[in-house]
């Protein structure tokens, strides 16, 4: 179906924040998948209504058009624990409380877990995301039948690898002609690979053209074990051991050295920040500024709902900008246009489509989301970049578009029924936590 835009604010994201003009109202054409033009000239939407009498027509009078946003670490299914154990650090809540459930999940919890999940982002306008699991198929499944672009990561540790040689196998197999899903390696991190693990994802990325997905330096004990076995830090050791070779993206990045991050600038390595996933867990704060000064590429992350508590990007963004100042004593530090950056182009750098995602541009696919700014806490438009990044919240996305296809109207997803997705989540955790 072609669609097209009107009388929007449109927020293209590919102008440089010195420019004057960062949004501007106008028109914007879909034909298929991808955005066929984007214009503050009326004669330009006449044209494509002449070319496509049939189109579908949203009028977006008191709406931001912008991209979706790019979660680029998470782990979708996870939404499937929200709740099951909170208020302990990052090893205590793996060993102790989330690898056990997990232990007994098979596909069908990790496919009821991710549409879950995925209809959560899909309602607060993120519309590409970057996971990591057992199963991935499972979640590659569930993002083709809800509606959104995924990037599964088959999940390699160490006591898990023929299951991981498994889940990638069957990916490819079934998903290589998606639209909506491409995959990553995912080396779980450090210290859960054996140098021989690790370098099976390293092969295999080569092999397959893919990049490779990490968690890496996420907490200060990870740093200090690391140093232990290997007398140097995961970062390095990475280095030595040629993952960053490959297109890399590494997950959190909180206890970094500055030879660490020298490293990552050199490999072009992207990060993903999960803020509000650091804190929870108190891991720490990463050294964002420190990051985007060495000029390297940084996205936004959620990480998985069972430690953040929610798959919101709305509020990511906007941890991520308030940390920094808080964390520096500088308030300069991630102003709103980098924010808003960080979760729409710099996630496609991550994922390697810049250009393709994360802006609104001729010949970019077309995963877009409309934005209801005639809302009180959204008054008066003064700066319609610092009311995105300060004052927005998830519910007001009212509209979502991924691939030129609608997924989200008047706040409904359209490729499933809400309730249905929330009542087998909850029985399946029931029965989870009875086993
Ligand atoms: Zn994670």
């Amino acid at each position: 179906m072609d669609i097209l835009i009107e009388n929007g604010i449109l927020i293209p994201m590919n102008i440089a924040c010195h420019e004057s003009t960062l949004y501007f109202k106008g028109y914007l054409g879909i034909e298929n998948e991808r955005i066929s033009f984007i214009s503050h000239d009326k004669k330009d939407a006449d044209e494509f209504v002449a070319l496509h009498s049939d189109c579908y027509r949203i009028d977006a009078t008191g709406k931001i058009v912008m991209p979706g946003f790019i979660n680029t670490h998470t782990h979708v299914a996870m939404a499937l624990l929200r709740g099951i154990s909170d208020d302990v650090p990052l090893m205590e809540w793996l060993e102790q409380h989330i690898w056990p459930v997990e232990s007994k999940m098979e596909y069908r919890d990790v496919l009821v877990g991710a549409r879950l999940g995925i209809l959560e982002m899909l309602l607060g306008g993120t519309t590409a995301f970057v996971d990591m699991y057992p199963f991935e198929e499972a979640v590659a499944e569930a993002a083709e039948s809800v509606g959104i672009r995924a990037v599964v990561s088959p999940c390699l540790m160490d006591f898990k690898m023929e299951h991981f040689e498994n889940d990638w196998q069957q990916i490819i197999k079934r998903f290589s002609n998606s639209r909506l899903v491409t995959i990553m390696m995912g080396p779980h991190a450090v210290y859960t690979l054996s140098e021989q693990n690790l370098q099976r994802s390293i092969t295999l990325s080569k092999e397959l053209g893919t990049g490779n997905h990490i968690h890496l330096s996420e907490t200060a004990v990870e740093v200090e074990n690391a140093h232990k076995k290997y007398g140097m830090t995961p970062t390095e050791y990475l280095e030595k051991a040629g993952l960053f070779k490959t297109p890399t993206l590494a997950a959190h990045c909180v206890v970094m050295s500055e030879r660490d991050i020298e490293i990552l600038s050199r490999h072009n390595v992207s990060v993903a920040h999960n803020p509000q996933s650091n804190m929870k867990l108190g891991s720490g704060i990463a050294p964002v500024k420190r990051f985007l000064d060495a000029g390297i590429n940084v996205s936004i992350g959620t990480d998985g709902a069972s430690s953040n508590n929610d798959l919101d990007m709305w509020e990511e963004m906007r941890t991520a900008s308030l940390l920094q100042k808080a964390v520096t004593g500088d308030p300069s530090v991630i102003p709103a246009y980098t924010a808003l950056q960080m979760a729409t182009v710099n996630g496609a750098q991550a994922i390697g489509r810049k250009g393709e995602l994360g802006v609104l541009s001729r010949g970019a696919l077309a995963d877009i989301q409309l934005v209801n700014i005639e809302k009180p806490h959204l008054y008066p438009h003064t700066n319609l970049i610092s009311e995105l990044v300060y004052s927005t919240h998830s519910s007001d996305v009212e509209t979502v578009i991924v691939n030129g296809t609608i997924v989200v109207e008047n706040r409904k997803c359209l490729s499933v029924d809400e309730r249905e997705v929330c009542l087998t989540a909850q029985r399946h955790i029931d029965n989870l936590l009875s086993k």
